[in-house]
């Protein structure tokens, strides 16, 4: 088969990766407008879901994430007036660009043709075209109303940074300003680099005239907003030297047609998810998963694309569901400012209201140093114990931390 990915990102890099496992035969192109090695964002996280599908579906390119990704404990919460909480849970960070460097070498490895630095103006023939060129599609865009593709913009401003301060762990910050409240999600991603997201509500953005500066002097801005959590180090916004500012708003992109004869839409192309719930490269990848699996059983290709379409379409929507309540939750984070801080990060933590009520309770028992010490070492067990069920991951056996 002659399959063109239109697009590098994860989505295409991990479809282009599974095609040439299912049959080294299939002939596969990934188009990139990118050089390599030179992408958008910053870190992203997930979670051991994800790390046990990348395991079942390619242990090669699992084990390399695996080694790769930063390793973080718990989450933290501060804001202006209140003493720091914490939120029980781990997780794991990565890289874009290294993300995109193991998967671009990985399909490499097996055969696929990935070219960057070019345009999708002209595809070369093929037998299916995947569109996994992001939110703001190319392709789709060209057959917008076929594909019947809606576009919503979410209320907060929120700009993508990264910082070489290096958090301990996952950062909830919050500052009150004479404008009213700001606040970051960072999380370091490697030994040198946090990404570190910024959100406000579009008022207090004009207010603190984000709107009028540049990205160097929007940077030094907020560098003064948050000197109490950035230890004296930068910010840094990639679009500096493009004239713009990586300000924005978060598109909320759904269609209600995926295929287009042998055009098909994959990862942000298709649905995106707010970064609220750090979830959609996850989804791009079990995208690419999904296809994968539905061209194994042999089918014809059109009959693949919609039993896709109609599998992911139900395994995205719950996640949709949490990412629009998360979101919602910090369009209206104002209205909590009040809360005492136990108060105020389990709200956090519940912005999809589904906890029950013994969470509450671990919540606050854990915010005493001897029982969240306890309760990291447990989860720390957990991630380890499941890490080694995975096929073919020989991890070695860490030394457990405590408190
Ligand atoms: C602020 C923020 C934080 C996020 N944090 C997380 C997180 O923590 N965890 C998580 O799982 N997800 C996160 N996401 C979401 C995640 O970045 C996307 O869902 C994911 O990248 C989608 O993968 P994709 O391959 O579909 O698209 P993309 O990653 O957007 O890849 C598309 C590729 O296509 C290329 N392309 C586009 N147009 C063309 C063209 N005309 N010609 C050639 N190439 C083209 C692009 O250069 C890009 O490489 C975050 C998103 C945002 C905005």
């Amino acid at each position: 088969m002659r399959i063109v990915c239109a697009g590098g990102g994860p989505a295409g890099l991990y479809f282009a990766v599974l095609a040439k496992l299912a049959d080294p035969g299939n002939a596969v192109t990934v188009l990139e407008r990118n050089p390599p090695g030179v992408t958008y964002g910053w870190g992203v996280v997930f979670w051991d879901d994800l790390l046990d599908d990348l395991f079942a579906y390619d242990p090669v390119s699992a084990r390399r994430i695996w080694d790769a990704a930063y390793k973080w404990d718990e989450y933290e919460v501060r804001a202006t007036g209140k003493a720091v909480t914490h939120l029980a849970g781990y997780g794991f960070s990565l890289g874009r660009q290294e993300l995109l460097s193991i998967l671009g070498d990985r399909a490499a490895e097996l055969g696929v043709d990935v070219r960057y630095s070019c345009d999708l103006s002209e595809l070369p023939d093929a037998d299916l075209v995947i569109a996994c060129d992001g939110a703001g599609s190319r392709i789709r865009s060209m057959d917008a109303e076929h594909f019947g593709t809606s576009v919503s913009l979410g209320r907060n401003k929120y700009i993508w940074l990264g910082t070489p301060h290096v958090f301990r762990t996952f950062t909830f910050g919050f500052e009150k300003t004479h404008a009213g409240w700001i606040w970051f999600h960072a999380y370091p991603f490697d030994d040198a680099t946090s990404t570190f997201i910024v959100e406000c509500t579009p008022e207090v953005w004009s207010a603190l005239e984000f709107d009028r500066l540049s990205a160097e002097a929007g940077c030094a801005r907020l560098e003064t907003v948050f000197a109490a959590h950035l230890q004296g180090q930068r910010l840094i916004d990639h679009r500096a030297g493009t004239g713009g500012t990586g300000w924005m708003n978060f598109r909320r992109v759904t269609n209600q047609r995926w295929d287009n004869g042998n055009v098909v839409l994959m990862g942000d192309a298709a649905h995106t998810t707010h970064f609220a719930i750090g979830s959609g490269t996850k989804l791009a990848i079990q995208d690419a998963m999904a296809l994968a699996d539905e061209l194994a059983e042999g089918c014809d290709l059109p009959a693949a694309l919609e039993r896709y379409e109609h599998r992911r379409r139900a395994a995205i929507a719950p996640l949709q569901r949490a990412a629009l309540a998360s979101s919602q939750w910090f369009e209206r984070m104002p209205e909590y400012a009040d809360l005492p801080s136990t108060r105020f990060s389990y709200a956090l933590s519940d912005r999809r209201g589904e906890y029950p009520l013994w969470r509450y309770l671990l919540h606050l028992s854990t915010q005493q140093s001897v029982p969240r010490a306890l309760l990291r070492r447990a989860l720390s067990a957990r991630r380890w114990s499941r890490a080694r069920r995975r096929p073919a991951a020989e991890l070695p056996v860490p030394l457990l931390t405590g408190g």
